[in-house]
Protein backbone atom coordinates (compact mmCIF):
# COMPACT_ATOMS: atom_id res chain seq x y z
CA UNK A 1 0.00 0.00 0.00
CA UNK A 2 2.73 2.28 1.16
CA UNK A 3 4.39 1.65 -2.72
CA UNK A 4 0.79 1.70 -4.53
CA UNK A 5 -1.20 5.05 -2.78
CA UNK A 6 2.45 6.87 -1.42
CA UNK A 7 4.91 6.09 -4.01
CA UNK A 8 7.52 4.66 -2.12
CA UNK A 9 10.06 2.45 -2.81
CA UNK A 10 8.95 -1.34 -2.43
CA UNK A 11 11.09 -3.66 -0.07
CA UNK A 12 13.20 -5.70 -1.69
CA UNK A 13 11.73 -8.67 0.31
CA UNK A 14 8.05 -8.34 -1.22
CA UNK A 15 9.66 -8.71 -5.09
CA UNK A 16 11.64 -11.80 -4.20
CA UNK A 17 10.72 -14.89 -5.21
CA UNK A 18 10.80 -16.11 -1.64
CA UNK A 19 9.31 -13.59 -0.73
CA UNK A 20 6.19 -15.69 1.41
CA UNK A 21 9.14 -16.71 3.94
CA UNK A 22 10.48 -13.57 4.29
CA UNK A 23 7.65 -11.88 5.61
CA UNK A 24 6.65 -12.23 9.77
CA UNK A 25 4.34 -14.78 9.29
CA UNK A 26 5.93 -16.64 6.77
CA UNK A 27 8.88 -16.68 9.33
CA UNK A 28 6.62 -17.92 11.86
CA UNK A 29 4.88 -20.62 9.81
CA UNK A 30 8.08 -22.05 8.12
CA UNK A 31 9.77 -22.24 11.74
CA UNK A 32 9.54 -25.32 13.98
CA UNK A 33 5.76 -26.43 15.11
CA UNK A 34 4.20 -28.62 17.07
CA UNK A 35 2.90 -31.49 15.30
CA UNK A 36 -0.47 -30.99 16.65
CA UNK A 37 -0.45 -27.72 14.73
CA UNK A 38 0.47 -28.93 11.52
CA UNK A 39 -2.31 -31.25 11.54
CA UNK A 40 -4.81 -29.02 11.39
CA UNK A 41 -6.88 -28.71 8.46
CA UNK A 42 -6.61 -25.28 7.77
CA UNK A 43 -2.52 -25.13 8.17
CA UNK A 44 -1.93 -26.72 4.71
CA UNK A 45 -4.58 -24.72 3.47
CA UNK A 46 -3.06 -21.76 4.87
CA UNK A 47 0.38 -22.04 2.58
CA UNK A 48 -1.37 -21.94 -0.42
CA UNK A 49 -3.51 -18.87 0.27
CA UNK A 50 -0.45 -17.60 1.74
CA UNK A 51 1.62 -17.82 -1.19
CA UNK A 52 -0.83 -16.64 -3.83
CA UNK A 53 -1.23 -13.38 -1.40
CA UNK A 54 2.70 -13.13 -2.04
CA UNK A 55 2.60 -13.80 -6.14
CA UNK A 56 -0.22 -11.13 -6.34
CA UNK A 57 1.22 -8.46 -4.15
CA UNK A 58 4.75 -9.12 -5.89
CA UNK A 59 2.97 -8.31 -9.13
CA UNK A 60 0.91 -5.51 -8.31
CA UNK A 61 4.74 -4.02 -7.10
CA UNK A 62 6.46 -4.89 -10.49
CA UNK A 63 3.31 -3.19 -12.46
CA UNK A 64 3.62 0.13 -10.56
CA UNK A 65 7.52 0.49 -10.60
CA UNK A 66 7.25 -0.20 -14.49
CA UNK A 67 4.97 2.30 -14.55
CA UNK A 68 2.04 0.23 -16.07
CA UNK A 69 -1.66 1.08 -15.24
CA UNK A 70 -2.83 -0.89 -12.69
CA UNK A 71 -6.41 -2.20 -13.57
CA UNK A 72 -9.69 -2.29 -11.26
CA UNK A 73 -9.32 -6.80 -12.08
CA UNK A 74 -6.13 -6.35 -10.91
CA UNK A 75 -6.80 -5.05 -7.32
CA UNK A 76 -9.59 -6.74 -7.43
CA UNK A 77 -7.50 -10.40 -7.20
CA UNK A 78 -5.69 -8.82 -5.06
CA UNK A 79 -8.17 -7.97 -2.15
CA UNK A 80 -9.40 -12.03 -3.27
CA UNK A 81 -6.63 -12.92 -2.01
CA UNK A 82 -6.50 -11.53 0.71
CA UNK A 83 -9.98 -12.46 1.73
CA UNK A 84 -9.19 -16.08 1.22
CA UNK A 85 -6.09 -15.61 3.35
CA UNK A 86 -7.60 -14.20 6.48
CA UNK A 87 -10.38 -16.80 5.77
CA UNK A 88 -8.23 -19.40 6.26
CA UNK A 89 -6.76 -17.60 9.10
CA UNK A 90 -9.70 -17.32 10.96
CA UNK A 91 -10.43 -20.65 10.44
CA UNK A 92 -6.79 -21.97 11.78
CA UNK A 93 -7.62 -19.86 15.23
CA UNK A 94 -10.85 -21.69 15.52
CA UNK A 95 -9.39 -25.24 15.20
CA UNK A 96 -6.35 -24.27 17.33
CA UNK A 97 -8.94 -23.16 20.07
CA UNK A 98 -11.03 -26.40 19.59
CA UNK A 99 -7.96 -28.55 19.54
CA UNK A 100 -5.95 -27.00 22.55
CA UNK A 101 -7.54 -25.01 24.88
CA UNK A 102 -11.44 -26.33 25.46
CA UNK A 103 -12.50 -23.21 23.62
CA UNK A 104 -15.43 -22.19 22.19
CA UNK A 105 -14.75 -22.08 18.37
CA UNK A 106 -16.83 -19.02 17.77
CA UNK A 107 -16.43 -16.66 21.01
CA UNK A 108 -12.76 -18.00 21.74
CA UNK A 109 -14.15 -18.65 25.52
CA UNK A 110 -14.09 -21.84 27.71
CA UNK A 111 -16.44 -24.54 26.30
CA UNK A 112 -19.38 -26.40 28.33
CA UNK A 113 -16.70 -29.67 28.44
CA UNK A 114 -14.68 -27.61 30.60
CA UNK A 115 -16.96 -25.98 32.68
CA UNK A 116 -17.48 -29.51 34.04
CA UNK A 117 -14.03 -29.49 35.25
CA UNK A 118 -14.03 -25.92 36.56
CA UNK A 119 -16.76 -27.21 38.87
CA UNK A 120 -14.52 -29.72 40.33
CA UNK A 121 -11.94 -27.43 41.38
CA UNK A 122 -14.25 -24.73 42.54
CA UNK A 123 -15.76 -27.38 44.68
CA UNK A 124 -12.89 -28.52 45.95
CA UNK A 125 -11.59 -25.28 46.69
CA UNK A 126 -15.04 -23.87 48.76
CA UNK A 127 -14.56 -27.48 50.49
CA UNK A 128 -11.08 -27.16 51.60
CA UNK A 129 -10.46 -23.76 52.46
CA UNK A 130 -13.76 -22.46 53.29
CA UNK A 131 -13.78 -20.00 50.52
CA UNK A 132 -16.20 -17.82 48.59
CA UNK A 133 -17.34 -18.39 45.28
CA UNK A 134 -19.83 -17.70 43.09
CA UNK A 135 -21.40 -18.91 39.95
CA UNK A 136 -22.84 -16.22 37.50
CA UNK A 137 -25.43 -17.20 34.40
CA UNK A 138 -26.10 -14.42 31.50
CA UNK A 139 -28.70 -15.37 29.20
CA UNK A 140 -29.12 -12.28 26.11
CA UNK A 141 -32.63 -11.18 26.15
CA UNK A 142 -34.84 -11.75 22.77
CA UNK A 143 -31.72 -13.30 21.11
CA UNK A 144 -34.14 -15.16 18.92
CA UNK A 145 -35.50 -11.67 17.50
CA UNK A 146 -31.95 -10.76 16.18
CA UNK A 147 -31.49 -13.44 14.47
CA UNK A 148 -34.77 -13.58 12.86
CA UNK A 149 -34.26 -9.95 12.03
CA UNK A 150 -30.30 -10.03 10.89
CA UNK A 151 -30.02 -13.66 10.24
CA UNK A 152 -27.92 -16.22 11.78
CA UNK A 153 -24.04 -14.42 11.04
CA UNK A 154 -25.35 -11.43 12.61
CA UNK A 155 -26.64 -13.34 15.78
CA UNK A 156 -22.93 -14.83 15.99
CA UNK A 157 -21.47 -11.73 15.74
CA UNK A 158 -23.41 -10.43 18.75
CA UNK A 159 -22.44 -13.43 21.01
CA UNK A 160 -18.41 -12.93 19.78
CA UNK A 161 -18.89 -9.28 21.20
CA UNK A 162 -21.17 -10.46 24.03
CA UNK A 163 -17.97 -12.66 25.01
CA UNK A 164 -15.57 -10.39 24.54
CA UNK A 165 -17.63 -7.56 26.83
CA UNK A 166 -18.00 -10.37 29.63
CA UNK A 167 -13.82 -11.22 29.10
CA UNK A 168 -12.92 -7.51 29.66
CA UNK A 169 -15.24 -6.91 32.96
CA UNK A 170 -13.38 -9.92 34.51
CA UNK A 171 -9.93 -10.29 36.49
CA UNK A 172 -7.81 -12.81 35.68
CA UNK A 173 -8.84 -15.58 37.79
CA UNK A 174 -12.16 -15.39 36.93
CA UNK A 175 -13.47 -17.67 33.72
CA UNK A 176 -16.38 -17.62 31.24
CA UNK A 177 -17.94 -20.07 30.01
CA UNK A 178 -20.27 -20.82 26.74
CA UNK A 179 -22.53 -22.97 28.28
CA UNK A 180 -25.67 -23.06 25.61
CA UNK A 181 -26.25 -21.34 22.66
CA UNK A 182 -26.97 -17.57 23.97
CA UNK A 183 -25.93 -18.00 27.29
CA UNK A 184 -23.07 -17.95 29.50
CA UNK A 185 -21.66 -19.48 32.53
CA UNK A 186 -18.96 -17.47 34.81
CA UNK A 187 -17.02 -18.40 37.85
CA UNK A 188 -15.93 -15.93 40.22
CA UNK A 189 -13.47 -17.19 43.02
CA UNK A 190 -12.82 -14.99 46.14
CA UNK A 191 -16.78 -14.00 45.78
CA UNK A 192 -19.18 -13.08 47.59
CA UNK A 193 -22.81 -12.81 46.58
CA UNK A 194 -22.76 -8.77 46.94
CA UNK A 195 -19.29 -8.62 44.90
CA UNK A 196 -20.82 -11.00 42.53
CA UNK A 197 -23.94 -8.79 42.16
CA UNK A 198 -21.66 -5.82 41.44
CA UNK A 199 -19.55 -7.68 38.86
CA UNK A 200 -22.76 -8.57 36.87
CA UNK A 201 -24.05 -5.27 37.12
CA UNK A 202 -21.25 -3.56 35.28
CA UNK A 203 -21.36 -6.90 32.66
CA UNK A 204 -24.77 -5.99 32.29
CA UNK A 205 -24.32 -2.11 31.81
CA UNK A 206 -21.49 -3.03 29.15
CA UNK A 207 -23.44 -5.36 27.05
CA UNK A 208 -26.69 -2.34 27.19
CA UNK A 209 -24.28 0.19 26.10
CA UNK A 210 -22.02 -2.22 23.42
CA UNK A 211 -22.72 -0.03 19.89
CA UNK A 212 -23.98 -2.76 17.41
CA UNK A 213 -25.41 -1.72 13.96
CA UNK A 214 -26.61 -3.76 11.72
CA UNK A 215 -27.60 -2.37 8.30
CA UNK A 216 -27.91 0.93 9.42
CA UNK A 217 -30.12 -0.63 12.29
CA UNK A 218 -28.78 0.25 15.88
CA UNK A 219 -29.32 -2.83 17.58
CA UNK A 220 -30.26 -2.85 20.96
CA UNK A 221 -28.94 -5.98 23.28
CA UNK A 222 -29.70 -6.88 26.72
CA UNK A 223 -29.07 -9.89 28.86
CA UNK A 224 -30.51 -11.06 32.15
CA UNK A 225 -28.30 -12.52 34.96
CA UNK A 226 -28.82 -15.24 37.72
CA UNK A 227 -26.34 -15.45 40.36
CA UNK A 228 -26.00 -17.94 43.20
CA UNK A 229 -23.38 -19.11 45.99
CA UNK A 230 -20.98 -22.54 46.13
CA UNK A 231 -20.91 -23.11 50.14
CA UNK A 232 -20.36 -25.87 52.13
CA UNK A 233 -24.15 -26.69 51.84
CA UNK A 234 -24.27 -25.57 48.33
CA UNK A 235 -21.95 -27.26 45.77
CA UNK A 236 -21.06 -26.04 42.64
CA UNK A 237 -23.51 -28.58 40.79
CA UNK A 238 -26.24 -27.20 42.45
CA UNK A 239 -25.16 -23.56 42.66
CA UNK A 240 -25.34 -23.82 38.93
CA UNK A 241 -29.47 -24.63 39.42
CA UNK A 242 -29.88 -22.26 41.83
CA UNK A 243 -27.94 -19.27 39.64
CA UNK A 244 -30.41 -21.08 36.91
CA UNK A 245 -33.60 -20.39 38.73
CA UNK A 246 -32.30 -16.82 39.85
CA UNK A 247 -31.87 -16.10 36.42
CA UNK A 248 -35.44 -17.27 35.11
CA UNK A 249 -36.64 -14.71 38.10
CA UNK A 250 -34.78 -12.22 36.00
CA UNK A 251 -36.48 -12.87 33.13
CA UNK A 252 -39.86 -12.68 34.67
CA UNK A 253 -39.18 -9.27 36.09
CA UNK A 254 -38.48 -8.03 33.25
CA UNK A 255 -34.98 -9.16 31.91
CA UNK A 256 -31.98 -6.88 31.70
CA UNK A 257 -31.42 -7.33 35.35
CA UNK A 258 -29.78 -9.05 37.69
CA UNK A 259 -31.03 -11.49 40.20
CA UNK A 260 -29.58 -13.42 43.43
CA UNK A 261 -30.78 -16.53 44.50
CA UNK A 262 -31.54 -16.02 48.37
CA UNK A 263 -31.67 -19.41 50.30
P1 LIG B 1 -35.23 -14.88 26.26
O1 LIG B 1 -35.14 -13.41 26.53
O2 LIG B 1 -36.41 -15.50 26.96
O3 LIG B 1 -33.95 -15.59 26.61
O4 LIG B 1 -35.49 -15.04 24.71
P2 LIG B 1 -34.53 -15.62 23.61
O5 LIG B 1 -35.08 -15.30 22.27
O6 LIG B 1 -33.14 -15.14 23.87
O7 LIG B 1 -34.53 -17.16 23.94
P3 LIG B 1 -34.86 -18.42 23.08
O8 LIG B 1 -34.40 -19.58 23.92
O9 LIG B 1 -36.29 -18.41 22.63
O10 LIG B 1 -33.96 -18.32 21.80
C1 LIG B 1 -32.59 -18.50 21.83
C2 LIG B 1 -32.10 -18.34 20.43
O11 LIG B 1 -30.68 -18.47 20.37
C3 LIG B 1 -32.63 -19.39 19.50
C4 LIG B 1 -31.45 -19.87 18.70
O12 LIG B 1 -31.70 -19.80 17.35
C5 LIG B 1 -30.36 -18.89 19.08
N1 LIG B 1 -29.03 -19.49 19.07
C6 LIG B 1 -28.57 -20.51 19.79
N2 LIG B 1 -27.27 -20.76 19.51
C7 LIG B 1 -26.90 -19.87 18.56
C8 LIG B 1 -25.67 -19.62 17.83
O13 LIG B 1 -24.63 -20.27 18.01
N3 LIG B 1 -25.68 -18.60 16.94
C9 LIG B 1 -26.80 -17.85 16.70
N4 LIG B 1 -26.72 -16.87 15.83
N5 LIG B 1 -27.94 -18.07 17.35
C10 LIG B 1 -28.01 -19.06 18.27
MG1 LIG C 1 -32.14 -15.74 25.66
MG1 LIG D 1 -31.29 -19.24 26.56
Amino acid sequence: MHTLVCDEEPSSKDLSESAHKLCEFGCWYYGPQPEKLERLQAYAVIETHHINLHVATAELLRKKISNVVISQEDLDVFFGHIDLFLNTLEQFRREVYTLLYNRDPLTGVFNRRSFDEELNKLQDLVSKDANLACIVILDLDYFKKINDSFGHTKGDEVLRQTAEVVQQKLRNIDKVFRYGGEEFVISLLHTSKAEAYQVAERIRESIASMNIVFEGNSVNVTASFGIAEVASNINAEQAVVLADKALYQAKKNGRNRVEIFEC
